[in-house]
Formats: structure tokens, sequence, C-alpha cells
């Protein structure tokens, strides 16, 4: 059976056959048809071949186990049980015969004139120091350590410096509350807590240690606190508890031997964005996560020795531990770390941070792309962005319409853009296209990643056919999969493995084309049923989207006598339009067009921004609790970024003011 879920994207027909590079990694596509299918037919060869990129203490002589059994409520997968290796050694003492002075981080700080270059030698030397430190605080092999920092050098440093001495990190992203922030410390059970007297982002000031001095009351786990001092504002010290970082750091030994680790210790623990509900503490562990961080960035990003890679991510979330420190520093790559943000101080930032560093390899999120769109081509038109060879994206559907921008705006029409989708829970990349092999198509995130076999199935469990949408599932565990939720393995089997049998259930709804590509198609509970037909939102964003003057667009379903549900649209204009009812007359038109007489707007409703979780994600959950005029019931809200937002969206809707039909 057909549904009428993917209708939209299938009329995305424009092809982009990929660029020939003599140096790439996978070079064509008969290439990755070899390498894919043998890591499906043969994966104990084949990770145990790709598994020599590490540099281990102990070589593993088996590669992956696993018994996954929903019936006898068993989830368990290892990865190179036997193996003993440092992930930190891999990321910094293995370079330092060849690149010691080659730049490890190029950091670029919120304020222009802020910027330093640290070479590999360097970083080594720190993170040593940084795990002496942590050693004199009595932090030991297991023991975890929160990270609750701005985007600093000092963090990536804190982070290695606990993999140095096999303490478990838990970064908490530098903007969170004080609640949020007590509730991720307890529910790791942290010891340490680091963090800044301050932060900057945006030319905004984030009172960090004030927040640290709210939370900690309801943190007793914590015993000492090391503080930053990013800024000369002062801060309260407790005595007996706060300790300065660089009072620690300059008396300590600039050696360090690092911790052998057992492949299956605990690496980090890590809470999801929070988009569809409590952030959950996913586990990875050493081995298999930083081979595969490594080798997807190797690969899916093609580096080489002379690449200036940014990934936009702050290190708070999962793409900047994979793809800004673990996956580039084990590749020994020149990784740029952002503490600002892609407005400030004007739209051009990101242009000029690319021409001012000469980044070859960039890699954001599609709101950040859509927000700089809004603002228009003469920013990107400033600067000379000609360094750039490669460009992706992650962290949401990209619709076809910002692809196209990106590539023709940004890449000129020259640089491949690789659409990754993974998750927090898959430690890297899963599906997304090989730039110099796989064709592109706007909208599609293309092949699986090596190991990675995905499924698409129908809620009764059978598999979809080809372009039929359904629940994205993965059939068997890769290296980078996360282990556990911290603390509660059942919660961990009951949210990935009990809606289907013996698959990891995604969340997400995916399509596979009659080329095996993949679309993403959005959250799988972000479906709007209209008389029977079921429709992603994904699709319908992205023909709002289609519009001149909208920027942004989150649509939602709300409760309809006749049809079941009907759709309501949240819509952001661009910075020259202004909300009319000829603009909603041409939505409304727009929709009917590209995706059909069903999909008949209920409402629209005009808002300067939309509510988006801290690491930029549409809260869809939040939306579709104002459409429904139902403000009691609108649950956590506290990774959304600008919480105020929501009281300004329920009154505007309450007035039944910029809503129009
Ligand atoms: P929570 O699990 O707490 O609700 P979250 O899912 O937003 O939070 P993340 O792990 O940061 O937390 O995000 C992963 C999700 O982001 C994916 O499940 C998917 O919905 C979306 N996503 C990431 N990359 C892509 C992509 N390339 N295309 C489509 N969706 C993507
Ligand atoms: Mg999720």
């Amino acid at each position: 059976m057909k549904s009428d879920y993917v209708e939209h994207h299938l009329q995305e027909k424009r092809h982009f056959p990929p660029p020939y590079s003599e140096t790439a990694y996978i070079r064509n596509q008969k290439q990755y048809e070899e390498m894919y299918s043998r890591s499906l037919s043969d994966p104990d060869e084949f990770w145990l071949e790709m598994s020599n990129s590490l540099e281990w203490i102990r070589e593993p002589e088996v590669a992956g186990k696993f018994l996954w059994s929903t019936e006898k409520n068993e989830i368990k997968h290892t990865w190179f049980e036997d193996g003993v290796l440092n992930v930190s050694a891999n990321c910094l003492d293995r370079h330092l015969e060849h690149r010691s002075r080659q730049a490890a981080i190029v950091w670029q700080g919120d304020e222009d004139k802020n910027w330093q270059i640290i070479d590999y030698e360097t970083l080594h030397k720190e993170v040593c120091r940084f795990a002496n430190v942590l050693k004199t605080f009595n932090i030991k092999k297991g023991d975890r350590v929160c990270l609750y920092m701005p985007m600093v050098p000092e963090l990536a440093i804190a982070m290695l410096a606990c993999a140095r001495i096999g303490a478990i990190h838990s970064v908490v992203f530098g903007g969170f509350s004080a609640e949020s922030l007590s509730h991720r410390i307890e529910d790791s059970g942290c010891k340490l807590l680091v963090t800044a007297n301050e932060g900057i982002r945006g030319g905004k000031k984030i009172p960090l240690k004030q927040i640290v001095d709210a939370a900690l009351p309801a943190s007793p786990s914590i015993e000492s606190v090391i503080v930053l001092r990013r800024t000369v504002e002062p801060c309260s010290m407790k005595s007996g508890r706060d300790y300065w970082y660089h009072e620690y750091m300059d008396k300590a030994a600039t050696e360090c031997e690092p911790e052998p680790m057992e492949a299956e210790d605990p690496l980090f623990i890590l809470y999801t964005s929070g988009s569809t509900g409590k952030p959950k503490g996913v586990v990875h562990t050493q081995a298999g996560y930083l081979l595969h961080a490594s080798l997807s960035h190797r690969t899916i990003f093609d580096i080489q020795k002379d690449d200036i890679y940014w990934c936009t991510a702050d290190l708070g979330w999962v793409t900047g531990h994979s793809y800004v420190v673990y996956g580039p520093l084990a590749n020994g790559t020149t990784t740029l770390m952002f503490e600002g943000i892609p407005t400030y101080p004007d739209p051009g930032r990101c242009w000029q941070v690319v021409e001012k560093h000469r980044v070859t390899k960039f890699y954001t999120a599609p709101t950040a792309i859509r927000t700089l769109i809004s603002h228009g081509e003469s920013w990107p038109k400033k600067y000379d962005t000609s360094s750039l060879k490669l460009l992706g994206t992650v962290g949401e559907p990209i619709n076809p319409e910002t692809w196209m921008w990106y590539y023709e705006v940004i890449g000129k029409g020259k640089t491949p853009v690789v659409d990754t989708w993974w998750q927090t829970e898959t430690g890297g990349i899963l599906i997304s296209p090989m730039p110099y092999c796989h064709t592109l198509k706007p909208g599609s995130a293309i092949k699986p990643f090596f190991g990675v076999e995905p499924i698409i199935l129908r809620e009764d469990g059978t598999e979809c056919d080809i372009d039929e949408g359904g629940s994205l599932c993965i059939k068997k565990p890769w290296p980078g999969m996360m282990r556990t939720t911290w603390g509660n393995h059942q919660a961990f089997i009951d949210t990935y493995f009990s809606t289907y049998k013996d698959v990891y259930f995604t969340g997400d709804g995916a399509r596979k084309d009659e080329e095996g590509d993949y679309w993403l198609l959005g959250r799988i509970d972000d479906v709007v049923n209209i008389s029977g037909h079921r429709l992603g939102t994904a699709e319908i964003e992205s023909a709002l989207v289609e519009h001149e003057a909208v920027a942004e667009a989150a649509v939602v379903p709300v409760p309809d006598e006749v049809k079941g549900q009907g759709l309501y649209a949240f819509v952001t204009l661009v910075d020259t339009a202004e909300s009319s009812h000829e603009i909603t007359i041409e939505l409304i038109m727009l929709l009917k067009r590209e995706i059909g007489p069903i999909a008949d707007m209920k409402y629209i409703q005009y808002t300067p921004r939309l509510p988006k979780t801290r690491s930029g994600k549409i809260m869809r959950r939040v939306l579709r609790k104002i459409a429904e005029n139902d403000l009691e019931n609108i649950g956590d809200i506290s990774t959304l970024a600008e919480p105020e937002l929501v009281k300004t969206l329920y009154q505007q809707r309450k007035n039944n003011e910029p809503i129009l039909r």
C-alpha cells in the first residue's frame, strides 16, 4: 500500500552527479558498493581491518558481538571487546611525530579579534596538564565529570583530559538553566564540575558560574568546581569547593601517561537535545565510537592533509563531540572551533570566518542556513569563499530549496553537499552521500554508511515498498551505536527496541527511492493524518519554504471534526516581507499545488521566530500544544532556547492576532 506521506518529495527530480577527485577516499560507486556490501556480509573482517586505523595498546581479535532480542528483553552489543586503547592518545600522541607543529584547533572567538591557533604539540601538553589537574582532584577511571563551559579550547582540552585518565565526561551545553544542569549532574552522579566565570555568545554574556551556584545546592554529588576565567568579570568563589583553572594548570606537569582503557569502558554520557521529550543520557564507549567517528569523518568529509575543517556545532551536542573533537583529531585534522553565532555581528559572519581562516570543509545545520537565507544573498557575496571544497548539513531534514541555495550560492554549484542523517544515539553519521562517489539529490541523505543496514517499516512491522514512507529502523548494531542509557538499561530497551521486534527504532520517518537513496521525512510522531491520508510535516514545511517570502515554517496537526486532523502552520517571513492576506492565500494555494488538495491548511500563524531547542531544532511538540490552545500541558520546555517565546505565541493564538484564514 502506498501512502500519500511522500508525494511531495517524489516530485523532487533534480540530480547532481559527483565531481571527480583523484585523491578521494571513496572515488566511485563501485568502490563504495564493494566496501558497503563487505561491511554487511563479513562485518568482523571488515571492521577489524578498519580498526587498524586506530592505535591500540592491545589489538582486538574480535569485532562485533550482539544479541538484540525484544522478546527476551535483552539488548546488548559490544565492539572489539578484547581491545585496549586510549582515545586521547589516538587524538594526540600519535600525531606528535609528524604533525606536532600543525594546527590541531583553530579557535575563533565571538569577537573577531580573539582567535588562537593551538598546534598538536601544545594541545597534547595542555591535555596532559589538565589530566594531571583532574588527578589532583582525585578523579579516577570511571568517575563522572560534568563540563558546563563556553565554546573555548579549554572545553575540548577537558574532554580529552577525561579520556586520557578514563574519567567519563558529561558535557552540558553552556546555556542550559540551573535546573537542567542539576538534573543532568544528578542523573549521572558527577563528582567534579568544570565551568567558567562567564561565557560569551553573539555579543551576550552568560553568567555560567552564577548558574552553577544556583544548581549546586540540588547537586550533592559534586565535590569540587574548577572555574576557567574566560572574561575579566569577577564571580563568587566558595572556599573549599571552587578552584581557579589557571592556578592549577600553571603548576601541572605536561606529561601524563594515557590510561589503558578497555574498548567497552564508557567514554562519555551525553543527553539528547530534548526535541521530543525528556532528554536521554546516552552512553558511548571507547573504541567503537572513535572508529565510527573517525572513519565517517575521514570518508564523508574526504579529509585531506591541508584541510581546514569547520563544523559549527557546539561541543554541548553530539555533533560537537564526534565532528569537532574526536573524529577530526583522531584523523590529525585542523578543526575550527567557533565561539560565536552565524548572525553576530551580522549575517555575514560564517563567510567572513571562512575567508579569514581559508576554511575548506564546512558543516552546519539547516536551521542556520535558513536563517542566513532570510537575510539575503548579499552577505555571502561580500566574502571570498573560494577555499570551500565541501559543504555538509545535519540536525533536521533539509528541504530541497534550502539545499539548492547552499549548493548554488555558497558552493557555486561546484562543491558537493553532504546531507548527513544521524542522532546522539548513533554516535556518528549513518546515512550520507560519499561526496566524490554518489549522485546528489536535494533533500536526500542518499546512502547508508558502512555497516549500517536500514529498514523502513510500516506500523504493523512489515517492510515498506519502494517510495512508501514509514519508520526508519536499523537492523544490526554498528560500532558507534550507543550502548545504554546511563543507569537505566530498561529505559534504553523501552525507548528504542520495544516499538519493533529486534531492530533499533530511530523515531524518524523515511522512504527509500527506486535507486536505493534515503529521504528523511521528519519525526514519525509528526505525521498529520487528514481524512486517513498520512502527510509528513517535513514535506509540507518544505513546500511552504518554497515561497520567496517564507524563511521558515513549522507545521503541526490540530483536531478537525470532519477530517480527523487539520494543518496548522507557524510561519516566519524573510527580512523584507510582511504578513498579509495575499501571502496567506498564496501559501494555501502553494500547498494545494505542491502536495495536493488534501493539504488544506486550517490556520497560519505568523511569528517573528519559531521555538527551538538550544541545539537549534524546531520544537514541534510545543507548537502542537499552542495550536491546540492548551498551555497547561505544554510539557518540559527547559531545553528551549527562548522559553519566553511560548507565551508570546500563545497570546497571539488566544487573541487570534496573526492567524489568517
Ligand atoms: P530528543 O531525542 O531528546 O527528542 P533530538 O532527537 O532532537 O532530541 P539529537 O540526537 O540531537 O536530539 O537529534 C537527532 C535527530 O535530528 C534525528 O532523530 C532526526 O530527527 C534529526 N536529524 C538529524 N540529522 C538529520 C538529517 N540530515 N535529516 C533529517 N533529520 C535529521
Ligand atoms: Mg532523538
